[in-house]
């Protein structure tokens, strides 16, 4: 199921998601949902933050750029360690039409269970480096806007409080394409 994705600065996005005790069916059902609605919109990761639900759980899928990597879900995500130094123009799915310039670790091996509870180990570079830590970073409560200039971040937050009146007035008119769906 398509789900709604919460645009920053909703409150939701700024708390620390929980670790998931075991990989079970919800969990699954989760993660088919976060799959479903990262590919509506077209991104490249979800956090289940974004969705507002405040547990440890994240979907990469940068196949479009990296056709050799398979999209991946990721439980309980730890980033064990980190090398060199990439930027890119990052984007995401709550600050819609915004992206700016990030510089973060070019190469990072991350622990973590995968959908059916096993512990595994990936070494990401390039796009899905990006993607992991700005998805990790969400369930910490962390946005790509977080490491900008605050100039920068004030102006987006204004944009951002017209998309959210535009969506609320949208939905009070009963036109959500999240719920239709
Ligand atoms: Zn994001």
């Amino acid at each position: 199921m398509v789900r709604e994705i919460l645009v920053w600065p909703h409150p939701t996005l700024k708390q620390k998601a929980q670790p998931v005790a075991q990989v079970d069916d919800s969990v699954r059902e989760l993660i088919r949902d976060m799959f479903e609605s990262m590919a509506a919109a077209d991104g490249v990761g979800l956090a289940a933050p974004q969705i507002g639900v405040l547990k440890r759980v994240i979907v990469l899928d940068t196949s479009s750029k990296q056709p050799e990597l398979k999209p991946v879900a990721m439980v309980n995500p730890e980033i064990l360690s980190v090398e060199g130094s990439f930027v890119y123009k990052e984007g995401c799915l709550s600050v819609p039409g915004e992206a700016e310039d990030v510089e973060r670790p070019a190469k990072v091996t991350v622990r973590y269970l995968e959908e059916q509870g096993q512990s595994q180990t990936l070494t990401c570079e390039g796009l899905l480096a990006t993607a992991v830590q700005h998805e990790t970073d969400h369930l910490n409560g962390i946005m790509f806007v977080d490491h900008i200039s605050s100039l920068k971040r004030e102006i987006i937050r204004k944009r951002m409080k017209k998309v959210q009146s535009y969506q609320a007035a949208k939905k009070a008119r009963g036109e959500s394409s999240a719920e239709a769906s």
